[in-house]
């Protein structure tokens, strides 16, 4: 019984961690001393992980702060400064005269220690001679990070000690639970970081600070009002070689299941009393709970997968033509679902979410579409559209889109839209989640409930279209999704 084996983790942080944690004047907001990441050849690590620290140190953010990586590559000294010294150019090169000399100390002291992570002991002797609070960035393939923290002893983690665990959290609701129970071992909840990086704080807090800091919005916010909220991220790009991970994983999993759930959840949540680590994952904790989606499946979800085509200038080989991908697993790359709130403010309202590759047109944004006016005075003519308000991740702005008297026949409607953009994010994402990681911040991570709660989201949808339950349908790369999805949305 699932609540049954849940009791004993206390996902608010507050379980007993062992008495040496409460001893100290560690405490969870204790400032990393020294980022360790494991998996230090990877391409996480090279692509994302260097590059927001380069961000972060060249904005004068984690002063001090010490860089070990670790792996089970030989690699000498050198070819590890030499890495981390490439991915840190960039941000080098128009950091002022501060932010160069941040990286370059960093840069030139940073050490490398191969190991295997798997084995009994080796990591254990490393966290002992690192000068603590240490964050452990698992930057490993999912079942090496589990495997690593399994044979890891509690009394081995110093106290202090931060876990980073990257995505997937588990593969499914078991699994993601065992995880939690191991980790749970090891610290307590507000030290454990579960990395959805599409939680950046200025996504999120783009939509918090519209949300809750304008008077006019919240009381239209509720089914009353709202008609639908779709939540898109397609891509122009196609598999760009990660059909290893990709085609395991496929567009429901990959995007679906933390990221666009997650923000949902922002959309969603009611107004939490502060900004806090706990009030803010608790109300995305009630909403999570309260979604779902429901059968039947092949009324409330699409799949589909790309055929060849072309996406700008370049021609895309048919998805299941693509080097390392068995066209058996018939993994996606084009998924929509239609999760449900059942709560008094949204029942009955559907989120729409969606997210495909090799698609003719990027986007990525949420579209909250209202309710028509409930009666347009007569003598009014043209379009009579609904009001929307479009947020966009990327570029950050925000639309919303208005009938107006037009400027010829005044009264003929005419559609206007008020486009501002938002801050832009000054920091890559990874900066964002590395920067709530060394001040030892949850607040933008994955609570454990909730990373378990976002695979019982979407479990049975996985098992429905694994049985073929749901056609898997096909669209050309570079088009808008196949042609039997009309309105390009699920129902
Ligand atoms: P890679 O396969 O590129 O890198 C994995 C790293 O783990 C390598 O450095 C590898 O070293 C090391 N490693 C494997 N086994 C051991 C071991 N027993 N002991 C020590 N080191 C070991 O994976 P990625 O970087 O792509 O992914 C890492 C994690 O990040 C995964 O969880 C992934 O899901 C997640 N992620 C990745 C993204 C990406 O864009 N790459 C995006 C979002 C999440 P060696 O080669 O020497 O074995």
């Amino acid at each position: 019984n699932k609540s049954e084996s849940t009791r004993g983790l206390d996902y608010l942080g507050y379980q007993v961690a062992p008495a040496r944690w409460h001893a100290g004047t560690v405490t969870s907001k204790t400032t990393v001393k020294t980022l360790l990441i494991l998996g230090a050849s990877g391409d996480l690590t090279g692509r994302l992980l260097l590059p927001g620290l380069a961000g972060l140190l060249a904005s004068g953010k984690a002063p001090g702060l010490q860089l070990v990586g670790a792996g089970s590559d030989p690699w000498s000294q050198e070819q590890w400064r030499e890495r981390v010294a490439g991915a840190f150019s960039a941000a080098s090169g128009t950091a002022d005269d501060a932010g160069r000399a941040a990286l370059a100390k960093v840069a030139d002291a940073t050490g490398y220690h191969q190991l295997d992570v798997t084995a009994d002991g080796p990591l254990a002797d490393l966290l002992a001679r690192l000068q603590g609070p240490v964050a452990i960035y698992f930057a490993l393939p999912p079942h090496v990070s589990q495997k690593a923290c399994e044979v890891l002893h509690s009394d081995q983690v110093p106290a202090g000690t931060r876990l980073v665990m990257e995505k997937p959290f588990g593969s499914g609701t078991e699994s993601a639970h065992e995880l939690n129970k191991t980790l749970a071992a090891l610290v307590p909840e507000d030290h454990i970081h579960r990395v959805d990086h599409f939680l950046g704080k200025a996504t999120v807090l783009n939509i918090l600070g519209l949300r809750f800091a304008n008077r006019f919005l919240e009381p239209v916010w509720n089914r009353e009002h709202i008609e639908k909220v779709e939540i898109v991220f397609d891509e122009d790009l196609a598999l760009e070689g990660r059909a290893r991970y990709y085609d395991t994983a496929g567009a429901l999993r990959d995007m679906v299941q933390s990221h666009l759930l997650h923000i949902m959840a922002f959309l969603a949540i009611d107004a939490p009393a502060t900004i806090e680590e706990r009030d803010l994952r608790d109300a995305v904790a009630t909403v999570l709970r309260a979604s779902s989606i429901k059968a039947p499946f092949k009324d409330s979800t699409r799949r589909a997968r790309y055929t060849a085509g072309v996406l700008g200038e370049r021609t895309v080989p048919d998805y299941a033509a693509e080097e390392g991908v068995d066209p058996a697993r018939n993994t996606e790359t084009l998924a929509e679902v239609r999760v449900e709130i059942d709560n008094w403010r949204w029942k009955g309202v559907p989120f729409i979410l969606r997210s495909g590759k090799a698609m003719g047109r990027r986007r990525k944004e949420a579209v909250i579409t209202f309710r028509p006016v409930p009666h347009l005075p007569r003598g009014f003519s043209g379009v009579d559209s609904p009001n929307q308000l479009r947020i966009g991740f990327g570029p950050d702005v925000l639309q919303l889109d208005v009938d107006v008297n037009g400027p010829g026949d005044i009264f003929t409607l005419d559609r206007a839209s008020l486009v501002t953009e938002l801050n832009a994010a000054g920091m890559l994402p990874y900066g964002e989640v590395l920067e709530g990681i060394i001040s030892g911040d949850p607040l933008l991570s994955v609570r454990g409930d909730t990373a378990e709660d976002c695979w019982r989201i979407i479990e049975p949808v996985l098992r429905a279209w694994e049985s073929g339950d749901v056609p898997l349908e096909e669209y050309d790369a570079g088009s808008a999704g196949p042609a039997a999805w009309p309105t390009g949305v699920v129902g």
